[in-house]
């Protein structure tokens, strides 16, 4: 079973809600249980979620990476990839933050 805090979205898996949400301190009667289809949903896009995350902050390490070689600025070809790595990375990283905000108003999160 899944509960939610009411007060901020905190999820909780487990029989009972907890006796205080633990991440905004509202007590146990602001949790409402989860139907089963919404549930459900959390559970099916925990794994993606969590992959877009840690693609993301892949992406950060990239962009990092990216503007040293800019910066470094040895030849006009060394910059091409490195300003083209730039413009890819930023990108996927904005497409994630849409692809995520569309869970969350789907329920696919939690
Ligand atoms: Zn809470």
């Amino acid at each position: 079973m899944k509960w939610r805090c009411g007060v901020c979205g905190y999820i909780h898996d487990g029989p009972e809600a907890p006796n205080v949400c633990p991440k905004c301190g509202a007590p146990k009667e602001k949790f409402e249980k989860l139907a089963e289809e919404q549930a459900n949903l959390v559970d099916r896009s925990r794994l993606s979620n969590d992959l877009h995350m840690q693609l993301s902050a892949l992406l950060d390490k990239a962009l990092e990476i990216a503007e040293k070689g800019i910066q470094d600025n040895l030849d006009p070809a060394c910059v091409k990839i490195f300003t083209r790595t730039k413009e890819c990375a930023t990108q996927l990283k904005q497409s994630i933050k849409a692809e995520i905000v569309t869970h969350i108003s789907k329920g696919k999160w939690g």
